[in-house]
């Protein structure tokens, strides 16, 4: 006899990695997962057989009423939703918990809303100050923050696409600024340059209760703004790092979330390192993240698995490492096909980077690859990830040393 469903959740999706992954810790508790997403194809949907799942935008209010009408929890794998349409939920189906809730989600997918209202809890940060996207507004902004400016669009912003950094002050460079972030239809804010010497990255997860736990500091590598590796824990290597980094990290991510935010789940905290050991926020995902993927192999219990607990209002899971250390690498897409994976591993498809690294993934002890089943490659899309554990971050360096070029170690 099929196991009865414990409970349905829904998860409003856009492309689906993290629901895909939120699924899969689903259905081991029994817990029924129904999804929308535009692609009736959706990474998210193809793991969990439902006939519930829905066919439409996180942006259409209509169907978010839809996937409410279905379910008993209501979260997101995605900040940039319709958040009007998550409080017509609350007056349709007062029943259906969101979380997090739609407030949280509406101050965090303003960029610029959310640090304001960071800023009200002594949450450190960088300068930064709302700019209209006219020259001499950008000018003003350089006058008051100097050279290289981060130019950032306020909403709908994710791997870097709406940052532009601006290095010189000319009529030509803004107006290219200008034009790259919307032409004027978009609202900006800038930071001020962050000379950074790492990027940390601290998962967070808070309880229906209120309880706040953390997962370890870990660091991240960006390339072109795309989160590339993260490495956990997160080596103390600098002559004059601090110790105490790690823990600092852990507190001051937990802080910002215990005082600024409210509903369960688990929220990705963002940060840079300064060469003075000081911490600032860069910025909060009010979901599960890519520098936490490394938690499903690395940890006692996943940031997917603490999310679900988290909404559904059961015990959180530890948040231990189990192995001494780990490495979570990236699969981007390295060019435009109709499809990424080859369903050989010799025979390789058009995207030849993605179906080497896997293959090497699955001949490196302690590898686990993840291939998202997303139909289409773009480059720089998120198409895998791949994690790495091993007793020690030496033995993790090392048995990730020939993904840095996947061509050399492949049989011919
Ligand atoms: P995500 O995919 O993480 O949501 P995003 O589009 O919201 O990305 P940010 O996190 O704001 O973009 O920035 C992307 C990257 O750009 C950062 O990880 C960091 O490497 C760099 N960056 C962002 N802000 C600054 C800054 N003020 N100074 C220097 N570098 C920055
Ligand atoms: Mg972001
Ligand atoms: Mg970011």
């Amino acid at each position: 006899m099929a196991p009865k469903c414990y409970l349905f959740i829904s998860i409003m999706s856009s492309g689906g990695q993290l629901g895909r992954m939120l699924a899969a810790s689903a259905s081991l508790l029994n817990v029924q997962v129904n999804v929308l997403d535009v692609g009736a194809d959706a990474p998210a949907k193809q793991i969990i057989a439902s006939s519930s799942h829905i066919d439409g935008s996180f942006r259409d209010k209509e169907k978010i009423l839809e996937l409410a009408s279905k379910v008993d929890v209501l979260t997101v794998e995605i900040e940039h939703v319709d958040v009007d349409a998550l409080e017509a939920v609350r007056i349709a189906h007062p029943n259906v918990q969101i979380h997090p809730t739609p407030s949280t989600i509406r101050l965090i997918q303003d960029k610029f809303a959310q640090k304001q209202h960071l800023s009200l809890f002594a949450i450190p940060l960088g300068p930064f100050q709302a700019v209209e996207p006219t020259p001499d507004a950008i000018a003003q902004a350089v006058n008051d923050l100097g050279l290289p400016l981060m130019l950032k669009s306020r909403t709908m912003a994710y791997d870097g696409r709406g940052n532009y950094a601006l290095h010189a002050v000319d009529s030509q460079s803004i107006s290219s600024a200008i034009d790259f972030l919307g032409s004027g239809s978009r609202q900006l804010y800038a930071e001020k340059w962050v000379l950074f010497v790492k990027e940390l990255a601290v998962m967070v997860v808070r309880g229906i209760d209120g309880t706040v736990i953390s997962y370890p500091a870990v660091e991240t590598i960006h390339k072109d703004n795309i989160c590339h590796l993260v490495w956990a824990p997160i080596r103390l290597g600098g002559i004059n790092e601090d110790p105490e980094l790690p823990r600092k990290a852990e507190r001051v991510a937990r802080e910002a979330i215990e005082k600024g935010f409210e509903g369960a789940g688990v929220f990705g905290v963002e940060m840079f390192l300064l060469e003075d050991n000081s911490l600032l926020i860069n910025e909060i995902a009010p979901r599960p993240h890519n520098s936490g993927h490394y938690t499903i192999e690395a940890c006692e219990s996943s940031q997917y698995d603490n999310h679900l607990r988290a909404i559904l209002g059961l015990p959180l899971g530890s948040t231990r490492m189990k192995v001494g250390a780990a490495g979570m690498l990236n699969i981007l897409g390295s060019s435009n096909s109709s499809s990424s994976m080859s369903s050989s591993l010799v025979s390789f498809s058009p995207d030849l980077l993605i179906d080497k690294l896997t293959y090497l993934a699955l001949s490196t002890p302690g590898a686990s690859p993840h291939l998202y089943g997303k139909a289409q490659s773009r480059k720089g899309r998120k198409m895998g990830h791949i994690t790495v554990v091993g007793s020690s971050d030496a033995e993790v360096r090392q048995r990730m040393a020939p993904f840095s070029s996947p061509a050399r170690t492949l049989p011919p």
